[in-house]
């Protein structure tokens, strides 16, 4: 079938090249020029395992453009993937979304159906479908399909290739039978992922019920973890012991500094922005972004009430790891810059290592802050160090090398990268998130 995207970002892209990669013919388009000149030399814009060797795989059937009147004047299916990034009381900015309905409106001469992939609150899809079809030309209808995505950032191809379901809400028979065909390669063969059709506004909600699940699902975690360094108990057992019940399961249970990223922050928000509007507020998601946001100053806040606030002036820290999370470039709403931007206001020195976060951190602090190309350089010389993204280099360091390089080996560890009993065997200060402290400094 013939496809057309719209944006090239972590959901568009990864789409795209998907749809490809089960022989649709595909035009992925974007604003950005500079993007679309690194995808037309088979390099992907973003760090994402896998997807520039598919992009390179499947190229005959992908091409990248600006242009979107010509991709999107004929095309059978336009896929919405732009950003839907959160507006300062906590709702939807829905710009991007109907900046691309005008483009569409303007282009298209025949039939189309509109797929919104962008995650956008319950009720959008209707109004998308309006708006398409006031403004396209006479003899024109748009039927607008709502397709949630539910990748993760660092496993995006995996998730997509080997979707967990693909859900997909539709008003007409029209847009079910032109989804279905645009999926059945996925459902069938060797891909078999389950496929789920409800209507619109279910599809809507479907995306944020389970992402602000799984939000809620940490911050609750992180309650329990900050109850149990006051109250003597081991995050890390008590997860382990939570975990072999089957109705809890043992994924995203890890305490931490909070979560980051492009989508729960601002998803759980918009839901909650969205309930009171209806008079129906969601509370448990008022609370989720509430613990949260204090979370992610949690590990500062330890260094500070060790230290003292006015002590910590001109002390040099480093930091370990920058990205929301390991295995993408995304610096979305991580905790490194709440915490890096504490510890400047405090006048504290800071130097960073992240393995691929850096250029996009260095945008944000420009000379403020130093940049390390390796863990060595970065925590050489400092006076405490802090964890911040569980990167696998971070995670297999030598324990032996914060000993031998740091002016006083004192390690502040949001993600509970290293077991206890390792950290024993150390002459290390060691704070982590919800267990003991280790205290091996004379
Ligand atoms: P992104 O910011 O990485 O990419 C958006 C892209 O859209 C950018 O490249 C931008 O230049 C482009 N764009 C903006 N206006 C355009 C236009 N008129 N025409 C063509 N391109 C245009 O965004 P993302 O992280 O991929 O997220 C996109 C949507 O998917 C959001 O609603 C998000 O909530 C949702 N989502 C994201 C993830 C994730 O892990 N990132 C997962 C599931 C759902």
């Amino acid at each position: 079938m013939k496809i057309a995207v719209a944006g090239t970002g972590y959901v568009g892209l990864v789409t795209g090249v998907a749809l490809a990669h089960i022989g649709h013919d595909v035009t992925c388009v974007d604003i950005d020029e500079d993007k679309i000149k690194m995808m037309r030399k088979g390099k992907s814009p973003i760090y994402e395992a896998d997807l520039e060797d598919l992009m390179n795989k499947d190229a005959e059937r992908l091409t990248y453009t600006t242009d979107y009147k010509k991709a999107y004047k004929d095309a059978e299916v336009i896929f919405i993937g732009v950003g839907t990034p959160e507006r300062s009381d906590g709702s939807a900015n829905l710009d991007f979304v109907y900046g691309v309905c005008d483009n569409i409106a303007e282009s298209l001469v025949k039939d189309c159906v509109v797929v919104v992939k962008s995650t956008v609150p319950i009720g959008t899809n209707d109004s998308v479908e309006e708006y398409l079809n006031s403004r396209v030309k006479k003899g024109i209808h748009v039927s607008v399909a709502s397709n949630p995505e539910f990748l993760s950032q660092g496993t995006a191809v995996r998730d997509t290739l080997h979707a967990s379901r693909i859900v997909v809400g539709v008003e007409d028979d029209y847009a079910r039978e032109v989804m279905e065909e645009v999926y059945r390669p996925f459902t069938e063969d060797e891909y078999k992922i389950p496929y789920l059709v409800m209507n619109r506004r279910s599809a809507e909600m479907v995306k944020y019920a389970s992402n602000d699940f799984l939000a809620l699902k940490i911050s609750y975690i992180n309650e329990i973890s900050n109850l149990c360094e006051v109250i003597g108990a081991d995050i890390s057992d008590v997860t382990r012991g939570m975990s072999y019940d089957s109705r809890i399961g043992n994924k995203f249970l890890n305490s931490g500094i909070g979560y980051g990223g492009s989508c729960f922050p601002k998803d759980t928000k918009a839901l909650h922005h969205l309930s009171v509007e209806y008079d129906n507020e969601v509370r448990t998601v008022k609370a989720c972004v509430d613990v949260n946001k204090t979370q992610k100053l949690r590990l500062f806040n330890k260094f500070k009430d060790d230290f003292g606030s006015r002590n910590i002036r001109g002390m040099d820290v480093a930091i370990l790891g920058a990205t929301f999370k390991p295995g993408t470039d995304d610096l979305r709403e991580a905790p490194s810059i709440d915490n890096v931007r504490a510890l400047l206001e405090y006048g504290v020195n800071v130097s960073i290592y992240d393995p691929v976060g850096l250029e996009r951190f260095e945008k944000l602090f420009g000379d403020s802050i130093t940049y390390c190309e390796n863990i060595d350089d970065c925590i050489k010389d400092k006076d405490a160090v802090m964890i911040m993204t569980e990167w696998e280099q971070i995670v297999n360091y030598d324990i032996k090398k914060y000993v031998k390089l740091m002016r006083t080996p004192i390690i502040y560890d949001g993600r509970n990268c290293y077991p206890l009993s390792t950290m024993k065997q150390y002459k290390v200060e060691y704070t982590s998130m919800g267990r003991e402290e280790i205290r091996n400094i004379d």
